[in-house]
């Protein structure tokens, strides 16, 4: 085992109905005046957002709401989200939705505690974050594990860029995951986060690290799990056995667990992301769009560690040699996603056969015009980056 930090701070209150506590556990971390922000309509719709107002009142807890939380969530958003938090002097942050909202809580969270600084300075490396008010989870949909994770994405709809920023004060002080929620989700949006919680332990377990045997065998029995509950979720969505294996899945797979001791890869999730970035492409489409692609290009730089995700994982057994098991690994799991009618090209996203121009510029944009490569289990440049793109082009 290599050495690591492992700080996972959130507390997880899991099972039906647990998110009638809220108040109570808002007090618990210091909350008086609370903003809670939202998403579209599913709250709305579902009776959640009435039912998470009559909480608060209950509980004698103060608050406001911000809604229209987009997915790939903008921010413009968030910065009027800062302002409203300033003005209302709130000191607590309550999510109710999914990533894009909890996202835009976390960077709501950040710009308020730090009101003069552009709040974007921050996505862009040019500043760097203090602290940050108190984020809670009342979490809607299983799938970006940013509940507990350390990380906070957003789209700046003017330059076009989507960003993650990964900080200590990002992870949030609880999150009710309470599996009956999630009883409403359309069926693409069941797909698209089995997707993102495979590709979150997958974006781990891809690394040049040897010598994490736990790691490595909990990211495995992850990805079983998911694997195999996907389609019984997509088969029922309001079925609580598989839809609780998946939601707490999500949280596990995006809290730091199963890449402890390990270099992460994460090049799936940059590619995807300038995806999100041009098409506004769902983030789960996005990943199964370029993954085989991304794949493929990368598997020679170390078949065996493929050979051994297509046996584990998959049962890929029988008499292969290392390069046919890895390959029958990779092809397995682009079978999965298109099961689940996931794309796994740029036609079966729905954005069609794009110019050699506009390969060309999303590869630019993934490597911040030059600035940086992305990926650790192959490092990728831009020449790399553009041809992964181009091999997903049909
Ligand atoms: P999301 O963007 O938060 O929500 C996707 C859609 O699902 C929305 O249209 C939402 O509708 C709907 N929805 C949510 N809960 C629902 C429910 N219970 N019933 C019916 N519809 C529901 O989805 P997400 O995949 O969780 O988040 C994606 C974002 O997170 C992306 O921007 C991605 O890049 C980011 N991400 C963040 C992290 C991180 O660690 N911070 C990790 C991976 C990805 P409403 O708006 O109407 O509610
Ligand atoms: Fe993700």
């Amino acid at each position: 085992m290599n050495g690591f930090t492992y700080y996972s701070p959130t507390k997880v209150v899991f099972g039906g109905g647990s998110e009638r506590d809220a108040a109570a556990e808002i007090r618990a971390f210091g909350g008086s005046k609370v903003l809670l922000v939202y998403g579209g309509h599913s709250a709305e719709k579902s009776g959640l957002l009435s039912r998470v107002c009559r909480t608060l009142e209950e509980g004698g807890l103060q608050y406001r709401s911000i809604g229209g939380v987009k997915p790939n969530p903008r921010l413009d958003l968030a910065e009027q989200g800062v302002k409203l938090a300033l003005e209302y002097g709130a000191d607590f942050l309550l999510a109710v939705g999914g990533g894009s909202v909890i996202d835009t809580a976390k960077a709501i969270a950040l710009g308020a505690t730090h009101p003069e600084t552009r709040l974007w300075d921050f996505w862009l490396r040019k500043a760097e974050p203090k602290g940050s008010l108190p984020v809670g989870v009342i979490l809607t949909i299983s799938a970006a594990g940013s509940e507990t994770s350390d990380s906070a994405v957003l789209t700046n709809q003017e330059t076009g860029e989507k960003r993650g920023l990964s900080t200590a004060y990002n992870r949030p002080r609880f999150a009710f995951l309470d599996p009956e929620l999630t009883f409403t989700l359309p069926k693409y949006q069941i797909a698209c986060g089995v997707v993102d919680i495979m590709m979150h332990t997958l974006d781990r377990y891809f690394t040049p690290t040897e010598g994490n045997e736990l790691t490595d065998e909990l990211a495995e029995a992850l990805l079983r799990v998911v694997i195999r509950n996907g389609p019984k979720a997509l088969e029922k969505p309001d079925g609580y056995q598989a839809m609780s294996e998946l939601m707490w899945a999500g949280s596990v797979s995006h809290n730091g667990l199963t890449g402890l001791g390990a270099l992460t890869d994460f090049a799936t999730h940059q590619l995807g992301h300038e995806l999100s970035a041009m098409f506004d492409a769902a983030h789960g489409a996005s990943l199964s769009t370029v993954w085989g692609s991304w794949a493929k290009y990368c598997y020679e730089t170390k078949p065996e560690r493929f050979a051994r995700y297509a046996r584990n994982v998959w049962g890929v057994s029988g008499g292969e040699g290392t390069e046919e098991a890895a390959l029958k690994g990779i092809e397995k799991t682009v079978a999965y996603f298109k099961s689940l009618d996931m794309p796994v090209d740029f036609s079966s996203l729905g954005i069609g056969v794009q110019s050699k121009e506009t390969l060309r510029e999303l590869a630019d944009r993934c490597v911040f015009r030059g600035e940086r490569k992305i990926g650790h289990f192959r490092e990728l440049d831009r020449e790399d980056v553009y041809r992964i793109y181009r091999m997903a082009n049909h």
